[in-house]
C-alpha cells in the first residue's frame, strides 16, 4: 500500500485525486492473485452475480464469517441484503470487490469465476459506495470528477439529476463549484451519500454496490435515496445493504442474512409471512441498529 500511495502522489495532479487513491489503497489489504491469463472484463451491460456455497474467514486463525453463502442476482434490478449487525452483509461486498477471496465455494460475474477476470477491469466495472463514503473538502465538482476525470459537464449534470442533487446545486451559491467544507460537512448525511453515488455513477458501473448509511435520514433525503436507487436499477445491477424499510420494500429480491448464512430470499410481501426474523426487522423498520 505504501508504494501505491507514493505512486499515486506522483501520478496525480490534484491533491483531491491523490487522496482518493490513498483512500483506495487503505482499504486494499493485498492485491489478489490473478489467473494466469486474466480475461479483460468487457462491455457495459449490467452484470449478473452469483455466490455458490461460499465459505470465508478473514484469516486462518479467525472463525468463519460466511458458512456456505449461496444466492443469484440476475442482471438489472435491485437486490437488498438485510440482517442483524455482524451477519456478513458488508463482507459480501468486500468479496465481490476482491478485497478478499473466498476460502471455499465460488463467486461468479456473468457466470465466470471472479478470479478469472482482470482485477482492475473488475473493479472499474463496479461502483462501490461504502457505508461512510468519503466526501472530501473541495468543491462538489472536485468530488464528482474523482469518479471519472474524463466526465464532461453533461455527464456531471446527468449524475446529479439521477441522484436528485440537481435542486441542491441550483440553490448553492456557486453551483457545482461551491466548496462542500471539510469532509463535506456543509452537506447533510443523506446528501453526502448521494454525492458518493453520483461519483460512482460517473464510472458507468455494470454493478453498483451500496452500503446504506445507518444514520437516520429526513423524509426528503429518504425519498431522494429511494428514487435514486430505483432509477439506477433500471439500467444497472444494484446490490444494497439496506437499513431502511423504504429501500427494502421496493427491492426485486431481498436476501435475509443471519450469522453468515442466507436464511431466506424473496420479496417483502413473501418474507413478511415466510420469515420471522425478516418480519421482526421490518416491524422495527430496520432501524440503524442493524449495522
Ligand atoms: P454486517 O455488514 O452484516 O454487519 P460484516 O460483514 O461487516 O457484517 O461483518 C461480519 C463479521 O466479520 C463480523 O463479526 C465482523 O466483526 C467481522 N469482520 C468484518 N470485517 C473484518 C475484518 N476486516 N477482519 C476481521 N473480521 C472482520
Ligand atoms: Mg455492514
Amino acid at each position: 500500500p505504501i508504494q501505491q500511495v507514493v505512486g499515486a502522489v506522483a501520478q496525480y495532479q490534484t491533491g483531491a485525486a491523490a487522496l482518493a487513491r490513498i483512500e483506495e489503497a487503505r482499504r486494499l489489504p493485498a492485491e489478489p492473485a490473478s489467473a494466469p491469463a486474466p480475461l479483460p472484463l468487457p462491455g457495459a451491460e449490467p452484470a449478473a452475480i452469483a455466490f455458490e456455497n461460499v465459505r470465508f474467514r478473514y484469516a486462518d486463525d479467525l472463525p468463519y464469517i460466511h458458512h456456505g453463502v449461496t444466492f443469484t442476482v440476475p442482471p438489472r434490478g435491485m437486490t437488498a441484503f438485510v440482517g442483524p449487525s455482524g451477519a456478513g452483509k458488508t463482507t459480501v461486498f468486500s468479496l465481490i470487490e476482491r478485497f478478499y477471496d473466498p476460502g471455499e465455494g465460488r463467486i461468479t460475474l456473468d457466470g465466470q469465476d471472479l478470479a478469472d477476470w482482470d482485477v482492475s477491469g473488475l473493479r472499474s466495472a463496479i461502483g462501490y459506495v461504502e457505508q461512510d463514503a468519503p466526501v472530501l473538502s473541495g468543491s462538489l465538482r472536485d468530488n464528482l470528477v474523482l469518479g471519472n476525470p474524463d466526465a464532461d459537464e453533461a455527464d456531471l449534470l446527468r449524475a446529479l439529476k439521477t441522484t436528485r442533487l440537481d435542486g441542491l446545486v441550483d440553490r448553492l451559491p456557486n453551483g457545482m463549484d461551491t466548496l462542500v467544507g471539510h469532509r463535506g460537512t456543509k452537506l447533510s448525511g443523506g446528501e453526502r451519500q448521494r454525492v458518493a453515488i453520483a461519483r460512482a455513477l460517473l464510472r458507468r458501473p455494470r454493478l453498483l454496490l451500496l452500503d446504506e448509511a445507518t444514520s437516520q435520514l429526513d423524509a426528503v433525503n429518504e425519498a431522494a435515496l429511494r428514487d435514486t436507487v430505483a432509477d439506477v436499477a433500471r439500467t444497472t445491477t444494484v446490490l444494497v445493504v439496506a437499513h431502511r424499510l423504504s429501500t427494502v420494500t421496493m427491492a426485486d429480491r431481498i436476501v435475509v442474512m443471519d450469522a453468515g448464512e442466507v436464511r431466506a430470499v424473496g420479496t417483502h410481501r413473501e418474507l413478511v409471512t415466510a420469515d420471522p426474523l425478516y418480519a421482526e426487522l421490518a416491524a422495527t423498520q430496520f432501524l440503524a441498529s442493524t449495522g
